[in-house]
């Protein structure tokens, strides 16, 4: 199964895939073997495996016995309040036998709801009926990617400026400014200043990296995956661009593996671009996740594109000082550099020029729900819920009146229709308890049951946490019986709460109490106070 492939165990994940690819699951002989060639003890190999949900691991070692395919349901919220309980129910019934049906925290298809991966092809919106004609007809590959590839981008004046950059025509520091001018911040959630992250990279001693992260996982959040399949050049000219500008000595894209379609359009059109020189000499890594929502956080990220569990790291020393294989790192998400492409090849002002509500700029919003046209939205940044549902989505769903939203995605919060008027963007919410973040809007109705959304998201962070650290293990175990009588402990949770926000490693444990804290905040009725 490697081949000639370097023994490397940085590439662990990597070839935790390879075998799982070609034996459709991952055997005792498997994971011993693989130790012996990458020269590392059977239990690194096995932690590994068994960290990531996308293994599928058996204890039985048979030589002959073959792999029925993988059918994921998707359990976000979107899906769930699309039928996913009962498709589940239904294709567990069906596919008995033929196919191993799990469920899938979030299957990043939010608008397509109810979202299965059966094997690797993305069936969306599914019936129980498609996916099992899907399974008997074997139609369980990647899609294949109608993506343009990199002689058209190009014919239609792509890459020009990242031509001029690599011959000297333009200087890292014009186009750092630029970005600066622009007031660009980081788009996966964080909102930090993007010039000010490039700058203090480039400032440190190389060799320095660039990673991409396409791992957008919080629920409600599909923005990345559509720019990736409708312009993906604009992404990857992006990615050259900054990564020219660090100086970065080798880039990296770290792909959520859900998205099968992508990773071979990507790998093809990585090809391309190192062969038409386009890569200025650097090496194009792409790496794919196993199905850890913890990954998108950057440290994670790191760990596993290292070949690790993806436990988040303690900070200081930040990622743009000592991150990946203990380089200098700058990491940026896919729509961070879609934006930072626009800016640097057609001048701040056409970043600036946009806005609404006192706000500046773009974005691409992620809306799904109970609204009548969801989907990404590209959208001023600062416009209000409602004029995004109203301009954007052609209002709300037929019988539905708006209730609650979550500005963004499982994190962020449940904020009441009384938000509805205030600008999306970031700063908004944090007083309020919750925040924006990468602008995955999911919208509820008045008549869906908040208390079940809570319950709901408190699971997923349950089930999704790392495990690294006490608040955030027990914590997120502990909320979801919290939450189920039908009158709540206020006093707990916001004990838990302010625990878990307060001494959790990362952003996973920090934000996992916006759930109820929201709530009980915004919804004392709801809560049951
Ligand atoms: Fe892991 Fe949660 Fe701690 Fe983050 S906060 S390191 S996800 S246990």
């Amino acid at each position: 199964m490697l081949g000639e492939a370097a023994r490397r165990p940085d590439l662990l994940v990597e070839y935790l895939h390879r075998l799982h690819d070609g034996y459709g699951e991952l055997k005792p002989r498997h994971l011993v073997a693989l130790a012996e060639a990458l020269g590392v003890a059977p239990v690194q190999v096995y932690e590994v495996a068994t960290f990531y949900a996308h293994f599928e691991i058996t204890g039985d070692d048979d030589e002959d016995a073959e792999a029925p395919p993988v059918v994921r349901v998707c359990t976000g919220l979107t899906c769930a309040m699309h039928g996913a309980d009962a498709l589940h129910a239904a294709l567990e019934a069906r596919l008995a036998g033929r196919a191993r049906v799990r469920w899938a925290p979030c299957l990043g298809r939010c608008e397509q709801a109810p979202a299965v991966l059966a094997g690797k092809a993305a069936l969306a919106p599914a019936t129980a009926a498609g996916v099992e004609q899907a399974i008997a007809d074997g139609r369980t590959g990647a899609d294949a990617s109608a993506a343009p590839n990199l002689v058209m981008y190009s014919l239609e004046g792509g890459y020009q400026h990242l031509r001029a950059c690599l011959d000297g025509r333009h200087a890292p520091h014009e186009v750092i400014a630029a970005i600066e001018a622009a007031g660009l911040r980081g788009l996966g959630g964080a909102g930090f200043p993007t010039a000010r992250k490039w700058r203090t990279v480039r400032g440190q001693a190389g060799p320095r990296f660039l990673v991409v992260n396409a791992d957008e996982s919080e629920p409600g959040t599909f923005k990345d995956r559509f720019l990736l399949e409708t312009n993906p050049h604009a992404v990857l000219e992006g990615m050259l661009l900054a990564a020219w500008a660090v100086d970065a000595a080798e880039v990296f894209i770290y792909l959520r593996d859900e998205h099968h379609h992508l990773h071979a359009m990507l790998a093809r059109e990585l090809t391309s671009l190192e062969a038409a020189g386009l890569s200025g000499g650097r090496a194009l890594h792409l790496r794919r996740g196993a199905g850890a929502y913890v990954c998108g956080e950057e440290s994670a990220m790191l760990e596993s594109i290292e070949g690790r569990r993806g436990l988040p790291r303690q900070r200081p020393p930040y990622v743009a000082e000592r991150g990946l294989f203990g380089r200098p790192t700058l990491v940026n998400n896919v729509e961070t550099l879609y934006w930072a492409r626009e800016i640097i090849v057609h001048g701040p002002e056409t970043w600036t020029r946009h806005g609404r509500n006192g706000h500046v700029g773009r974005r691409a919003f992620s809306v799904s729900g109970r609204v009548r046209a969801p989907g990404v939205k590209i959208a001023p940044n600062g416009i209000s819920l409602r004029q995004l549902v109203d301009e954007h989505c052609d209002g709300m769903a037929e019988g539905h009146a708006l209730g609650a939203f979550l500005p963004g995605g499982a994190s962020g919060g449940i904020f009441p229709a009384g938000f509805a008027d205030e600008p999306l963007a970031f700063g908004t919410f944090e007083p309020h308890g919750g925040f924006l973040g990468a602008g995955g809007i999911v919208v509820l109705s008045a008549r869906d049951d908040l208390r079940a959304v809570a319950r709901h998201l408190a699971a997923f962070f349950a089930h999704e946490s790392c495990g690294q650290c006490a608040p955030c293990r027990l914590g997120t175990e502990r909320a979801t019986r919290l939450l189920e009588p039908p009158r709540w402990d206020a006093a707990a949770l916001e004990d838990l709460g302010a625990a878990m926000a307060d001494a959790s490693i990362c952003g996973l444990g920090q934000a996992a109490p916006n759930v109820w804290r929201t709530l009980l905040r915004h919804f004392p009725e709801v809560a049951g106070r």
